[in-house]
């Protein structure tokens, strides 16, 4: 995961841009469900999918949580789903009953009503795929803390210590200063303590660490960056062949690219620890070989 910096005004303007008229609207329902005690609205009547396309755009037709590229056109956007951060109905306790997940600090109850007053607000909202948002996170939300549902109140909500880790603006850390790898693998970045548990919960939750297509999508990252890397420091290289390995590193650490938070780390070790990385990389040839 990475962060996609965007102020409010932005966010706003650029939500206001993909439907006109659209935050009225959101704030009228908000007040709508504040008077109910809940979330009554209908299917039908959900408007959130009309302001997709800025999500998309901001997280670079990236999945917020496993960094996979979906689709670019128009056509593709079905792959896009907007995610509730927090849930907008009941959510579920976590892990679930006979889930292998165990964890040994608490993750909070279910809640029948879910966070209502949420539901149209545009820092809930992200775009992730259907294995993240629709298999994975479903209706979950663990927190450490106790469960605050009737607020929509950003400074508030911040007693609950939620766990998971959400990446757009600044309302939230920085998931690279949770998150970071070896080699393929994500692992949380400190040993302890609530960076320790919100890192560990992220990648439980969405299982970054187990799912092959990701690995196997890092693996041949890691796999060309190595490569570049040696060509960097071959004695002799053209000025052209440098610019073309030079173009390889800019290019995966950039924030449209998938696995960007693997990737950044990668060519940080390289420069640091090339020992290891080489490691990394053997690793990784293999996970190429094998798939
Ligand atoms: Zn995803």
């Amino acid at each position: 995961m990475i962060r996609y910096s965007i102020t409010k005004p932005e966010l706003e303007a650029a939500v206001e841009r993909a439907k006109r008229g659209w935050l009225k609207k959101a704030a009228l329902k908000t007040e709508a469900f504040r008077n109910a005690g809940d979330f009554n609205e209908p299917d039908s009547k959900n408007s959130w999918s009309d302001i997709k396309s800025a999500f998309i755009q901001l997280q670079k037709n990236k999945c917020a949580y496993c960094e996979r590229q979906l689709g670019h056109d128009r056509r593709s956007r079905i792959e896009h789903d907007v995610e509730h951060f927090r849930p907008k109905n009941a959510v579920r306790r976590w892990p679930a009953e006979g889930s292998k997940q165990k964890y040994r600090f608490t993750t909070g109850d279910a809640s029948e009503k879910g966070y209502y007053l949420l539901s149209y607000n545009i820092f809930n909202y992200t775009t992730a795929c259907k294995t993240c948002n629709s298999t994975l996170k479903s209706n979950f939300f663990p927190v450490y803390g106790s469960r605050l549902t009737n607020t929509d109140d950003f400074t508030a909500l911040k007693a609950e210590q939620h766990l998971l880790i959400y990446p757009l603006g600044d309302v939230d850390a920085d998931p690279e200063s949770l998150i970071t790898f070896q080699g393929v693998l994500p692992v949380p970045k400190v040993k302890s303590g609530e960076k320790y548990r919100r890192a560990r919960v992220t990648i439980g939750l969405f299982e970054l660490d187990t799912r092959e297509d990701l690995n196997r999508q890092r693996a041949g990252i890691i796999l060309a960056l190595w490569t570049a890397h040696r060509f960097l420091q071959t004695p002799g290289i053209s000025d052209e062949d440098r610019t073309d390995a030079q173009r390889i590193f800019d290019l995966a650490i950039s924030a449209g690219s998938a696995h960007a938070n693997c990737a950044r780390t990668f060519v940080k070790l390289c420069q640091q620890d090339a020992a290891k990385a080489r490691e990394f990389k053997e690793l990784a040839a293999q996970i190429v070989l094998n798939a």
